[in-house]
């Protein structure tokens, strides 16, 4: 059975290693260099704590994944796990967590509603009087994405999986029925039995050569490293909050990587083409609106570096994990979830391509039909 995946991000490495392990031939495509998507901009977020149950179990399964990739891998990932904590500052937002916690009980996901006064105990510097309340997952945490991209190129590459880097799909052809039987690309042709799209921001592009219509777009979002006032030791909880839409994490040397969405508009982009550069009002503004979370930030804060990359976002912030036709199998719409939610992503891919089915997790509610007047899902927890 021949494989072509396009894509060489972490979702197109992470099913290349478990497609490895079931005998069959893969080869990732990728126009760029391995990462070079939005996987070497995202800010290494890992939690279970969502409010959809299937969000959840991708991902923890990753999370048993990302646990033992040390010994399974031989990598360091750097994955540490200070916790999230998700702030509240208005009634409606503390009711919609105190509801998440209780919902993680059933998901077997560890978490508490936290009082401010707890709250503070966990972030020390938070303003705690500017808020009601928060919920707390003590056992979330971050890793390095561009380390967890190495870990699964290397033991892909390993195991016999063809990557190439600087070759771009140009087309996927199909038979008389509509099954894939190859894809076109920069450098000739292949012939395949399998196409799996992991292409990130730029999936809606390759389904479309495939004749299909999937609602994903491109949305931009910013990241930016801080040398706040005081430092911010790294047992800091990665925190939200909410009503204010800013968020900070511990990195390196008392650092923090901070962002956040502030501008009502929030146009589809173009993968090929987007504004990589970013204001440095943008950055002012996060440092500003941090101080009124916690008493790290102030007008002495220094801003170090800040990025742009591309969240692939659907209607209803979930992924597309199915074989949409034979033969072609969707691994896209991520938004923010694409790194942590990788490893079951790409066991999920793997099933779906070897056995016909997925069978570790139930994500029949991941079909791209749900747009279509089905029911799409809700998350109440999505961090912009
Ligand atoms: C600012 C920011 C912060 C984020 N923070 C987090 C976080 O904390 N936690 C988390 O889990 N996720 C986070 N994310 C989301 C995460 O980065 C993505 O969900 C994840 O990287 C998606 O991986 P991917 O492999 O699907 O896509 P990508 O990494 O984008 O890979 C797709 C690849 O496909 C290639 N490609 C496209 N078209 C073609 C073609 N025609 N031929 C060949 N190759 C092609 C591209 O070059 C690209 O390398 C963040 C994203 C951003 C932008």
């Amino acid at each position: 059975m021949q494989i072509a995946i396009v894509g060489g991000g972490i979702v197109g490495l992470a099913s290349a290693y478990y497609l490895s392990k079931r005998d069959v031939d893969v080869t990732v495509l990728e126009k760029g260099s391995l990462g070079s998507g939005s996987t070497d901009r995202a800010n290494g977020g890992i939690r279970a704590h969502f409010s959809s149950p299937v969000s959840s179990k991708l991902s923890q399964r990753s999370i048993e994944v990302w646990e033992s990739i040390e010994t399974e891998f031989d990598t360091d990932i750097e994955f540490r796990r200070p916790g999230y904590l998700f702030m509240a500052r208005t009634e409606e937002t503390a009711e919609r967590f105190r509801e998440n916690v209780r919902k993680q009980e059933e998901l077997g996901v560890e978490s508490e509603f936290v009082s401010p006064e707890r709250a503070s105990e966990i972030c020390p510097e938070l303003h705690a009087d500017r808020f009601l309340g928060g919920a707390y997952s003590p056992n979330d945490g971050i890793a390095d994405p561009h380390l967890g991209l190495q870990a699964f190129s290397i033991a892909a590459n390993e195991a016999g999986v063809d990557i190439r880097t600087g070759v771009e799909v140009t087309d996927i052809t199909l038979d008389g029925n509509g099954s894939v039987t190859g894809v076109e690309t920069s450098k000739g042709s292949i012939e395949v039995d399998t196409v799996v799209n992991a292409a990130g921001p730029w999936a809606a592009e390759i389904a479309e050569m495939a004749g299909l219509n999937v609602p994903v777009t491109p949305k931009r979002r910013k990241l930016v490293i801080v040398d706040p006032e005081t430092p911010v030791p790294e047992s800091t909880p990665f925190t939200i909050d909410a009503d204010r839409s800013v968020h900070f994490r511990p990195e390196r040397e008392g650092n923090v990587v901070a962002g956040g969405h502030f501008a009502e508009a929030d146009p589809a982009q173009d993968p090929d083409d987007f504004e990589e550069r970013v204001p440095l009002e943008w950055s002012a503004q996060v440092v500003e609106a941090a101080s009124d979370t916690a008493g790290y930030f102030g007008p002495h804060s220094e801003i170090r570096r800040a990025w742009a990359g591309l969240y692939a976002v659907t209607p209803d912030h979930h992924p597309i994990i199915e074989e949409t036709r034979p033969g072609f199998v969707n691994a896209i719409g991520f938004s923010g979830h694409g790194f942590m939610q990788s490893p079951a992503t790409g066991q999920l891919v793997a099933e779906l391509v070897v056995d016909g089915e997925a069978t570790s997790i139930d994500i029949s509610s991941l079909t791209s039909d749900r747009f279509e007047g089905g029911s799409p899902l809700s998350e109440g927890t999505v961090i912009d």
